[in-house]
């Protein structure tokens, strides 16, 4: 599903380079549940918003879908983001101004989705995420775990080929953020695909293979005791 090959990325200010990535080689295939952990600035927030195009490589190369990424201009990443990726944030992202519904309609209406399908998606995913009575409602209104509910409900609705998510857990309690956990491996048992950034070494463990990353590279990639486990029992 994706190949990145020899990534770099530098950001440019008047003053200063920074070279965020310099050198990255992943391969993520279909089914994948990948987390990258690293300490603070090492470049897990720069790669991730590169895979999901929120950002764009300097050099190097990133297939998506076997289609060249690096060089595109905004219009066509925009275009390929909207159908393919979707995004988890640690501050979740929702727009306070719009309900909950509203919130969850955003990617269903830039991929110019039917109006009545798009009502059926809605009502899917808010059952499934178990926020069905909260459709009404604002972001303002719900706690953090019901927040991060709604976010994980906009960034499934469309049926994304990859789920990106960054730190989604880092700013709820341990329970909210178990429930965030169980809901990501359960997607992820149903067959999707899933990077995630954490920093939390229990959350990692629920994903199949952890990727370290220091000073803009990859140092290390381990499989997770876990999953060895899972797949020893199913031996
Ligand atoms: P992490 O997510 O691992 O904490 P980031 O990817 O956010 O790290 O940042 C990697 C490096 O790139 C840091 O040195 C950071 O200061 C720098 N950086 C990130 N975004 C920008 C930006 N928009 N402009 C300039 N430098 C940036
Ligand atoms: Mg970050």
């Amino acid at each position: 599903m994706i190949t990145i090959q020899n990534l770099t990325k530098v950001f440019r200010t008047e003053e200063v380079e920074t070279a965020a990535l310099s050198g990255i080689n992943l391969e993520i295939k279909k089914g994948d549940f990948l987390t990258i952990m690293g300490p603070s600035g090492c470049g897990k927030s720069t790669l991730l918003n590169i895979i999901g195009l929120l950002d764009s490589g300097s050099d190097g190369s990133y297939k998506l879908l076997d289609q060249e990424m690096i060089g595109l201009k905004e219009k066509g990443r925009s275009r390929v983001r909207k159908e393919n990726i979707g995004f988890i944030f640690q501050n979740f992202n929702l727009i306070d101004e719009l309900s909950v519904y509203d919130n969850i309609e955003l990617p269903l209406l830039y991929n110019n989705v039917k109006a009545s399908e798009r009502k059926q998606k809605i009502e899917e995913i808010a059952e499934k995420l178990n926020i069905s009575h909260r459709l009404k409602h604002f972001p303002q209104q719900l706690s953090g775990g019901q927040q991060q509910r709604v976010a994980v409900a906009r960034a499934l609705v469309n049926d994304p080929k990859i789920i990106l998510a960054d730190e989604p857990t880092g700013n709820l309690d341990s329970k909210n953020g178990n429930e965030v956990m169980e809901l990501l491996t359960d997607l992820h048992a149903k067959g999707a695909t899933i990077l995630m950034v954490t920093h939390s070494d229990y959350d990692a463990s629920f994903s199949q293979k952890t990727i370290h990353m220091k000073d803009g590279v990859i140092f290390s990639e381990r499989f997770n005791q876990r999953n060895v486990d899972v797949f020893m029992d199913a031996k």
